[in-house]
């Protein structure tokens, strides 16, 4: 019975000297790994027009329905994407979404990424559809705002040159 007892303390008292294994969250976060799959964003590139050209391949992969995409025209006066056509609606109901990666893995420009946030609540069904405003990223400095005015004939191109798969 005594030995028991001593037995026990002994791990208690191991343990004590240890150092603890919880995290004070949320002052405290652990990083993700870097396979983690959070909340969806929608990238641009450097020079701030957007990456998505509405084309809703995203939205046919998508096993869960979650995504809808809503294409229009881009004009050289009133610019969004390079290319002909832009997602004027872009939303993602995240009730439905169950983090998958189809939709990063399906979209020919790289636009759409599963990134590290996973902070997400929600008040009302309503809050839970993420609309394009609250998916896009901000523009990093120096870059325009979307829509850009730009020259004609610059962008032609929706889906940028393959990279070289031998780099
Ligand atoms: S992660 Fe999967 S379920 Fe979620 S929006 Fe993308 S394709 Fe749909
Ligand atoms: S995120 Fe990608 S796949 Fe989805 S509509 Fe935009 S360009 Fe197409």
């Amino acid at each position: 019975m005594l030995v028991e007892l001593l037995r026990g303390l002994k791990t208690t008292f191991k343990m004590m000297l240890e150092k603890p294994v919880t995290i004070q969250y949320p002052e405290e976060k652990r990083p993700v790994r870097p396979r983690f799959r959070g909340r969806h964003e929608l990238r641009r590139y450097d020079n701030g027009l957007e990456k998505c050209i509405g084309c809703a391949l995203c939205a046919a992969a998508c096993p869960a329905n979650a995504i809808f995409v809503e294409a229009s025209e881009n004009t050289d006066e009133e610019r969004y994407s390079p290319g002909e056509r832009y997602a004027s609606t872009y939303e993602i109901n995240m009730l439905r979404c169950i983090y998958c990666g189809f939709c990063e893995d399906s979209c020919p420009t790289e636009a759409i990424v599963l990134g590290d946030q996973y902070e997400l609540s929600f008040g009302d069904r309503y809050e839970a559809i993420y609309t394009k405003d609250r998916l896009l990223v901000p523009v990093t400095s120096g870059a325009e705002l979307t829509p850009q005015r730009t020259k004609p004939g610059l962008y032609t191109r929706s889906v940028p040159e393959m990279k070289d798969p031998t780099d």
